[in-house]
């Protein structure tokens, strides 16, 4: 009987090997490869498309339809007014340095980053000659320590280790200057050529266009797809029935010219974004479905801890988070669980997750809060999801730029009673003394408050009163040209601009994670590579092998596609002459959950065998049985030891594999 006790961690992780079976199996390459390729642009492959497409899916089921939302396909191409008014002309940018010499450009928090890490790495090494920096990443470490072949032993006094950790775990928080101060004081360089840089000069990422033949009517593509939402607001809310609180929801390319596209699918200039913009009322930020994820338990890593200069996070509930105003509201912290709870669905390591809060200037100045869902891989800690509390900021810009009202007028149940002061101005008198300075006298009695109203009522009773316009201008005003009285005013309907919780997922950056926590090399044989994909998100969900490419099992192989076709569990049938074995480890490496194999005893007796992707355990039974069990497991209503009591356990499995 096969092995059911996989162990995945047999061989340490080796990115190259990832790598090496991504580009090989296709799923995904550098885009225009015999031009010599453009940095940071990839092209999908079969595989990769289909787990992009699985991924989308999955995200749409969990988002759109579970939680109602208001789906948008908006342009990608945008004029340049609408990115003024965001603020993404004046601020969507990175600090960029200069090697003084070369001119090669570098982006300023990364070589701050690499360079400290690099000494840090070398100082853990005079400390422990055991010591070995991550495998993969010595190749970055090597160029970070200025060009030294081997990471080098050099022991650090103990305050600039505690310095050096200080500022990596705050290196998010610094402005442009700060960036600048800290290569001068830290010596920091161009790690392949030890030359010094120039200070940081803000770098827009934005692709410009122009629009039309003219050529006059400038644009950008667009680096996320929120705005898109915002300037469609009025007609979501009126599509809503003019209630909130609503969520859109949207799925698109984005671009960024980035500076130094790097790390893979991580950092590139055009990728695949989904992004929700719930919209909610300012003075009530809690969530309908709050309790249903109140007791889910998450890594967080607080704005305060970071500050202090720490990375430990806290494993808390969302409940608790919310409660104890860790999380700002409720509604931000329903998406944090949900985020959450979709990342672990598909696949990412939940130890391997954690949410880290935005320190104070590394949020945009107009949110209230902001969490990134960071995902571990090879390369570190990468934000693969952020989740921010955008106040009023977008709506209110785009409505001042344009003069079209983003707002919400509810209707209130029970009307709102006041008292208050109101000015009647009797305007034939007022026109007849002041002339062409009325409306300028309209408009200081109109902007006055109520207690600027009693007053100036008392100075009437005594017979005149003076007024000041804004530029210093006195008007003598007399009873006959108004009079104020305390009247009840019923307020009917309440109108305000609604906050936005923008959750906002890199789906490249995702899925590439997802690919890392995924793989693993068998026991016996490091070269055989597996993708441990969950069926939910596998390109392929069942793999159908005839042993053999004769004739007789042509109808049975047709049969069993039909069949899995009806049941709606997308397969693939392999006939290649290579034998079992290869089939099934090029399929391993595909992340095929489930084969099944056709022989000639299954052409007599009916039977088929069905194998479990990590366990490689085979199990045996009459075509339908086998085929409603792996719809189950497919579907994931059941469990492969669930499926292991439904059909017999086939001993062949050894031979076979
Ligand atoms: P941001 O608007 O910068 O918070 O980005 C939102 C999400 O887009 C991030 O969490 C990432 O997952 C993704 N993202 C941003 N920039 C890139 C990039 N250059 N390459 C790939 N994904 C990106």
């Amino acid at each position: 009987m096969a092995n059911t006790v996989v162990n995945k961690t047999a061989h340490p992780f080796e990115r190259s090997r990832l790598e090496s079976l991504l580009l090989g199996r296709f799923f995904y390459a550098p885009a225009f490869e015999i031009y010599s390729g453009v940095k940071g642009l990839y092209d999908f492959g079969p595989p990769g498309s289909s787990l992009q497409s699985n991924i989308i899916a999955e995200w749409r089921k969990h988002f759109i339809i579970q939680e109602h939302m208001l789906e948008l396909d908006t342009t990608v191409i945008t004029p340049a007014p609408v990115f003024e008014a965001s603020g993404h002309v004046a601020r969507f940018a990175d600090w960029m340095v200069k090697d003084a010499k070369t001119g090669e450009v570098l982006r300023a928090d990364h070589l701050v980053k690499n360079v400290l890490q690099a000494r840090l790495d070398s100082d853990r090494l005079a400390r422990d000659p055991a010591y070995q920096p991550p495998k993969e990443d010595n190749k970055k470490k090597k160029k970070a320590s200025a060009g030294k072949a081997k990471l080098a032993a050099v022991k650090l006094p103990d305050e600039l280790v505690a310095e050096y950790e200080n500022i990596l775990a705050k290196l998010d928080n610094y402005t442009g200057t700060e960036l600048g101060e800290l290569c001068r004081m830290h010596k920091i360089t161009n790690p392949d050529t030890d030359n010094e840089v120039s200070e940081p000069t803000m770098f827009n990422l934005m692709f410009q266009t122009s629009i039309g033949p003219t050529g006059d009517v400038p644009g950008y593509l667009r680096p996320e797809t929120a705005q898109g939402h915002f300037l469609n607001f009025s007609r979501l809310l009126a599509f809503n029935n003019n209630t909130l609180p609503f969520a859109s929801a949207q799925i698109g390319r984005s671009f960024r010219n980035e500076i130094a596209p790097r790390s893979g699918l991580l950092r590139v200039r055009e990728f695949t974004m989904a992004e929700i913009e719930h919209f909610v009322d300012p003075d009530d930020k809690s969530h309908p479905n709050f309790d249903e994820v109140r007791d889910v338990e998450l890594d967080l890593l607080d704005r305060h801890t970071q500050e202090s200069g720490s990375t430990k996070v806290t494993r808390t509930t969302v409940g608790a988070a919310v409660d104890q105003g860790i999380i700002a509201n409720q509604t931000l912290g329903y998406f944090v669980a949900r985020i959450y709870l979709f990342l672990t669905k598909i696949g990412i390591n939940p130890k391997r997750l954690r949410f880290r809060q935005h320190m104070a200037n590394e949020m945009a100045h107009y949110a209230t809060d902001c969490w990134d869902a960071e995902i571990e891989n090879s390369f570190g800690w990468t934000e693969c999801v952020g989740c921010a509390d955008r106040a009023a900021y977008d709506l209110t810009v785009h409505s001042n730029k344009t003069g079209h009202p983003l707002i919400v007028k509810e209707q209130l149940a029970t009307p709102i009673v006041t008292e208050r002061e109101v000015a009647d101005l009797k305007m034939s008198l007022l026109v007849k003394k002041f002339g062409k300075e009325t409306s300028a006298v309209k408009d200081i009695v109109r902007e006055m408050d109520d207690a600027q109203l009693l007053r100036l009522k008392g100075e009437l009773a005594q017979g005149t009163a003076t007024v000041v316009s804004n530029d210093g201008k006195e008007y003598k005003l007399t009873p006959d040209l108004l009079t104020i009285e305390r009247k009840t005013l019923k307020l009917g309907k309440r109108e305000y601009t609604p906050n936005v919780i923008e959750p906002s997922f890199g789906i490249g950056r995702i899925l590439y994670c997802l690919l890392e926590h995924s793989f693993w090399s068998r026991e016996q044989d490091i070269e055989r590579g597996v993708l441990s994909l969950p069926a939910l998100v596998a390109p392929t969900k069942v793999l159908i092998v005839p042993l053999s490419s004769k004739k007789e099992l042509f109808p049975l192989v047709a049969e069993i596609t039909a069949k899995l076709r009806k049941a709606g569990v997308f397969s693939r049938v392999d006939d290649s002459n290579k034998s079992i074995g290869r089939r099934y480890a090029r399929n391993d490496e595909l992340g095929t959950p489930f084969g099944i194999t056709v022989d000639f005893a299954s052409v007599q007796n009916g039977t088929v065998t069905l194998r479990e992707r990590d366990t490689t355990m085979q199990l045996i039974g009459p075509v339908d049985d086998v085929i409603a069990t792996v719809t189950e497991l497919v579907n994931d209503t059941i469990e492969w030891a669930e499926a292991a009591k439904r059909l017999a356990v086939y001993d062949g499995v050894q031979a076979l594999d």
